[in-house]
């Protein structure tokens, strides 16, 4: 792919687009970024800096006939004109990921699937610390990966891959991938396709060869189905919350990891709560024995991780009503954890910008756990229909400050306020962290 021309065109310049200028200079290339919003003054500073030519506010690609490779940020879709016009010439388009694997020589564990990604990388990258190896953390979380190529030295990267990675991947392998799981999200990226969807979160798995490992849930059903149709070569481990398989699994309230000898802890000594952290933490300590970490080294990080923001974050408790911020929860799936692991009587934050949810998945959880549903989006449609049948006290309302009161009416001492959206945010917030926050801020108003 490297050719003696190198002209390289990056385009956007968030994160990653600057992180591949950084290693882009540093290995040699002739150097263009262009974004077409506005690049932040602090991106504009980096790259006057790096002595490289950008442009803002307009993609002028026709004047780019000489580039000889494209790193496109995720954010951007395949099918605009620009990218479709650059592929018809027979440039390649590939991902920041892609890029840094040409010139990184750590090892990666690799993270993807529908929900759970960040946990579980920042928990393997946790346990890695806690082992005193050199472990940098990138992807979808902290500095980009193609940065950290350019300017680290490290023994293995943690990496959270997102499915828009992944389709930019040519060569790119994960020495061990890990999928949490597959559920419908983002399918307005895949024409409405979870088919496509599916495929673009196995590209995973594409350059795995037989000295490498894939870790996956094998109680997921739809990967259990995909991996029916494959052949595959690499080491293979599944992890599984109801059946005894090889990998890691559960058995009398004990996790049971059997990769280089048999590890186990009582579920009660994790550190995060619910099934889906159980999950993680089996993900997390299966890639931890594949590398060999001391057993007392996997559970002492089992036991102590700190909750992330906006997952299942406990904020308060006020007047004996304890307030949760699941705002990450922007889809049926994450949100289905979370009820699932409510232990009280909740009052429900649920909605906004809808993605094609089909909340009858969650009727039946609902009917279980929910006392009183607060909807918090512009339109509360669809959910009003789903659980009208099943929960009498429904309102509606379009601040987090108003959901917060409308819920501190529901309940009662001893009762829990739940916002998992099961929605995007940007109907009334500018994204999830901002929806949490606001959240926050209402619960410490009270
Ligand atoms: P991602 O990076 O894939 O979005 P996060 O770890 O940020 O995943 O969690 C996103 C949401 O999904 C949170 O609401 C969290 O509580 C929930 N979640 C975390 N792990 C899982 C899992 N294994 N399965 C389902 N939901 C999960």
């Amino acid at each position: 792919m490297i050719g003696s021309n190198k002209n390289i065109l990056i385009l956007g310049a968030g994160e990653s687009g600057i992180g591949a200028a950084i290693l882009a200079k540093k290995m040699g290339w002739c150097v263009y970024v262009s974004d077409r919003s506005e690049i932040s003054s602090e991106n504009i500073k980096t790259l006057n800096d790096l002595d490289v030519n950008w442009e803002h506010k307009s993609h002028t690609y026709n004047d780019l006939s000489n580039i000889n490779l494209v790193v496109k940020s995720p954010g951007i879709p395949d099918d605009i004109d620009l990218i479709v016009n650059l592929k018809n010439r027979g440039i390649s388009v590939i991902s920041e990921i892609e890029f840094g694997g040409l010139y990184n020589k750590a090892k990666t564990i690799c993270v993807t699937g529908s929900n759970g990604k960040t946990t579980t990388v920042k928990w393997i990258y946790s346990m890695l610390k806690n082992a005193n190896i050199n472990v940098g953390l990138a992807g979808n979380v902290g500095d980009s990966f193609a940065k950290q190529v350019a300017e680290k030295q490290v023994d293995w990267f943690v990496l959270e891959l997102s499915s828009f990675q992944l389709d930019g991947i040519v060569d790119f392998c994960p020495d061990i991938a890990i999928l949490t799981n597959i559920t419908p999200d983002h399918l307005d990226r895949y024409n409405n396709s979870f088919e496509s969807y599916v495929e673009s979160k196995f590209r995973i798995l594409k350059n795995q060869d037989v000295q490498h490992w894939f870790i996956y849930n094998a109680d997921d059903n739809k990967i259990r189905s995909h991996l029916e149709k494959l052949d595959l070569k690499m080491k293979t481990a599944s992890f599984s919350l109801h059946k005894k398989v090889m990998g890691g699994y559960i058995k009398n309230e004990e996790i049971i990891i059997n990769i280089n000898k048999q590890f186990n802890m009582s579920i009660h000594e994790l550190a995060l709560k619910g099934k889906h952290n159980t999950q993680n933490a089996l993900a997390a300590g299966m890639a931890g024995r594949i590398l060999e970490i001391r057993k007392d080294l996997v559970r002492e990080s089992l036991q102590n991780f700190t909750n992330l923001e906006h997952r299942l974050e406990v904020v308060a408790k006020v007047n004996g009503v304890e307030f949760i911020n699941d705002s990450k929860a922007t889809n049926i799936n994450s949100t289905w954890f979370a009820l699932e692991s409510m232990e009280k009587e909740t009052v429900w934050i649920v909605g906004g910008q809808d993605k094609g949810n089909d909340y009858s998945e969650l009727a039946e959880l609902a009917k279980d756990k929910v006392k009183a549903i607060v909807c918090l989006g512009l339109d509360n449609h669809k959910i009003k229909e789903a659980f009208s049948e099943i929960i009498t006290d429904i309102v509606e309302t379009k601040s987090a400050k108003e959901a917060v009161v409308q819920a501190s009416l529901f309940a009662r001492d001893g009762d829990s306020v739940l916002l998992s959206p099961a929605c995007a945010s940007f109907d009334l917030f500018e994204n999830y962290e901002d929806r949490g926050n606001q959240f926050k801020a209402a619960v410490r108003a009270l």
